[in-house]
């Protein structure tokens, strides 16, 4: 019989089903045991009779979490949690799970959660909880969101290597890894290919792709590696056009999240409010928060920045632009009027840093100079610095963290909360 998923099962009472899934719980109550089966799409209550001695057996013998198949009448129960059940016909175990599950799959109560490093150990387990999956359900949908639009926006869809010759940007962040009879290089980010794209006429690109950091943190926004959302865009007037296509997008995500799930989710309206740095440090110093450097901001910096605009303006985002040029890196573009200013913007959300962008500098004799100024060794650049050599239209682009976006937007601890199988300094396995 054709699988019927558990959120279909309203539909059919009165008829007989299959249904496929997880055994979540057992209770025996005298001659009945009641089965709560688990699938993709919900839960439902099963009831075997003692009366039906093969069915009653094979729950005899079943242990939580195995997968089984069940037959069954769907029948109005005005006691089941549904107002209906399913009354089995016949079990089939599919697969049996080994008694004593290292973690609990359901929490009897709150404030019973298993530490998160034995969850994230036993992480095919710990995603088993319907909440977990609805976190990927959710990035589906950013995703969709965010590739909608860069499709009615005529971007197209690039993916640049993960192996480089030499370190992109800073060489103290990048791994070094064996490449036949010679070193390779983990790429930190795909800019200086995105970058190429719009050398080769492209105009405009876009790419999901793995992005590497040999960054010794443990704080709760960084992984060693992490799925990376960049585009770079052609013939813009400043950093403030690709911001604008940036808000964009990021409505175009958030309403698909919206329109196809069950959430509660507030659709940022636009504009959103844009701070220079300048004016950002001024706010900052005015409620007194003590500032590290005047060229970045701290977490701190980034929190408080972001309650004080909710106040504000009651938004949840805020751009924060017109970074120092110490603060960013050589191929950021200055000001014409102002060298010591980048067209530059980091986008926070609810307190957290989730873009970074910029217009490019596309001059390749100004890009020269300013890389020899940042004192990079313009040997290991070579490549990137022939990019601009024959021609390229001046662009603007962005970075960005899909999972710091899902663990603000969802309150989660962490961003490997948002991650399939997050990587971190200690953290190599399952
Ligand atoms: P931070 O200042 O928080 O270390 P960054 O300035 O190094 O971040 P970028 O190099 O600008 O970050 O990367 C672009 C985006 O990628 C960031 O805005 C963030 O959303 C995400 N990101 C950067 N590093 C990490 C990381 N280690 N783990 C997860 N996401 C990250």
């Amino acid at each position: 019989m054709v699988r019927t998923y558990i959120k279909d099962l309203k539909e059919k009472i009165g008829k007989d089903v299959t249904v496929k899934g997880f055994v979540q719980s057992i209770r025996n109550q005298g001659g009945i045991k009641f089965l709560i089966l688990r699938d993709v799409t919900g839960i439902i209550q099963c009831v075997v009779m003692k009366s039906d001695k093969e069915a009653f057996g094979f729950v005899e013998d079943l242990s939580l979490e195995s997968v089984v198949s069940i037959e069954g009448l769907v029948k109005e129960e005005k006691q089941a949690p549904d107002g209906f059940e399913v009354q089995v016909k016949s079990i089939e175990i599919l697969s049996k799970a080994y008694p004593e599950l290292p973690i609990p799959v359901v929490y009897e109560k709150s404030g019973d959660e298993t530490d998160v490093t034995k969850r994230l150990d036993y992480r095919w387990l710990d995603l088993r909880r319907p909440e977990h999956l609805q976190i990927f359900k959710v990035w589906t949908e950013l995703e969709k969101g965010f590739r909608k639009f860069c499709d009615e926006n005529n971007f197209v869809q690039i993916y640049t290597p993960s192996f480089m010759i030499a370190p992109s940007e800073s060489g103290s962040e990048v791994f070094e890894v064996e490449y036949f009879d010679r070193k390779a290089y983990l790429a930190q980010s795909p800019q200086f290919y995105k970058q190429m794209a719009l050398a080769s006429g492209f105009d405009r690109v876009f790419m999901a792709g793995p992005v590497f950091r040999a960054e010794p943190s443990f704080t709760t926004r960084h992984m060693t590696e992490f799925t990376g959302w960049d585009f770079e865009m052609a013939y813009v007037d400043s950093h403030h056009d690709v911001m604008d296509l940036l808000e964009g997008a990021i409505v175009a995500g958030f309403s698909q999240i919206r329109d196809s799930l069950d959430i509660d989710i507030v659709v940022p309206s636009r504009p959103f409010p844009r701070l220079t740095m300048a004016e950002a440090k001024e706010k900052l110093s005015s409620r007194n928060v003590p500032s590290k450097a005047v060229f970045d901001v701290s977490p701190e910096e980034e929190r408080i920045l972001c309650e004080i605009v909710k106040e504000e303006t009651n938004h949840d985002f805020v751009f924060l632009t017109d970074w120092p040029v110490e603060g960013r890196p050589f191929y950021h573009m200055r000001y014409e009027g102002d060298q010591k200013t980048t067209k530059s913007y980091d986008l926070l959300y609810r307190g957290l840093e989730i873009v970074t962008g910029a217009q490019r500098e596309h001059r390749h004799d100004v890009l020269v100079r300013q890389a020899e100024e940042k004192k990079m060794n313009l040997n290991q650049l070579k490549d990137y610095l022939e990019f601009f050599r024959y021609g390229c239209p001046p662009h603007g682009g962005a970075g960005i963290g899909p999972g710091r976006i899902i663990m603000m937007l969802l309150d989660l601890s962490s961003v490997k909360e948002a991650t399939f199988l997050p990587r971190d300094v200690k953290r190599l396995r399952p």
